[in-house]
């Protein structure tokens, strides 16, 4: 007897249960910690290369489909919460064999969208498309390098265990709420505002390894928002990093924000604002005055270079 899935109600496929060996969760949203072998903080996918193939698959065409639905302009967000994302799907170059039926994804970071979807203008990569990955796990590391996000999209809850890379990433409005990042996370040569100040940006998200935003343009000229950044409740384990970035507005880090390393380096910004608790705090090479330089309150500074 085939069931539903009992996290998204979906049916079950047969090829679901041929990947998942589970009888009441999907292929999006069944346990996957036996589909790697993990050495040296690394996780090897070999053994599970089809079902990868599979997963990705059944995301394209989830997206596919809400691209061809009309009723969507006044619809909600596309439902890819509670999902357990494996790897990123290798090219096809770098897999042998693989099962008969399958579509594989042209190139390797083309998980979401791929020629099938977006048929012309390849490689384009731009979706007006809302998407919620509140509470999902991405087992690897994930790259959205040159995707366009017109919608909104939601990170709440999100535990990213691998690196996170957003080269050229577009996001009108994006929020990583309650978010936590095991690895690196680079924003590079990207677009990036958030919703509004009610909703939250990084609001108590970890990141346990270095973020850096380089050469990325932050917040836009229309928004509402105090500052484009409002790191509240968010905790730094190690640095964080601005590089030849585009600030609309400035930066807020609230009382309850912890990091070891603060650097701003040759940024356009007018607002700095500090209570949080930063240790070294390295700011130069601006190429904007701050107007309001900064404002620490409460902050426990213990080297500062401006
Ligand atoms: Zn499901």
């Amino acid at each position: 007897m085939i069931n539903n899935c009992t996290v998204c109600q979906r049916k079950i496929s047969k090829n679901d249960i041929r990947y998942t060996n589970s009888l009441d969760t999907c292929i999006l949203h069944c346990k996957k910690n036996t589909w790697y072998i993990e050495k040296n903080e690394q996780k090897d996918w070999t053994k599970s290369n089809n079902a990868v193939i599979y997963f990705w698959e059944e995301v394209r065409k989830i997206i596919l489909n809400k691209d061809k639905d009309l009723d969507y302009q006044s619809g909600s967000s596309l439902d890819f919460r509670n999902i357990i994302f494996p790897i990123f799907e290798k090219s096809d170059d770098e897999i042998e064999e693989y099962d008969e039926g399958i579509i594989q994804c042209i190139d390797w970071h083309d998980n979401f969208y791929d020629m099938q979807n977006i048929d012309s203008e390849y490689p384009k990569y731009e979706s007006d498309i809302r998407f919620n990955f509140s509470n999902s796990v991405f087992l690897d590391d994930i790259d959205l390098s040159d995707y366009k996000f017109n919608g909104i999209v939601n990170f709440d809850n999100v535990n990213f265990h691998g690196e996170c890379r957003f080269n050229k990433t577009k996001f009108n409005q994006v929020s990583f709420n309650n978010t936590n990042f095991h690895k690196k996370v680079i924003f590079k040569d990207s677009v990036i505002s958030f919703y509004s100040y009610q909703l939250g940006d990084f609001d108590k998200s970890i990141f346990y390894d270095e973020v850096e935003f380089i050469n990325t343009t932050i917040g836009f000229e229309k928004s509402t928002k105090e500052f484009d950044i409002d790191f509240k409740g968010t905790q730094f384990h190690k640095q964080v990093t601005f590089i030849s970035c585009t600030f609309n507005k400035g930066l807020r880090f609230f009382k309850d924000t912890q990091s070891k390393q603060l650097n701003i380096q040759n940024t356009n910004i007018q607002y700095l604002y500090i209570a949080g608790n930063i240790r070294v705090i390295i700011v130069n090479g601006n190429r904007k005055v701050f107007d309001k330089l900064i404002t620490f309150l409460c902050s426990k500074i213990t080297q500062l270079h401006v």
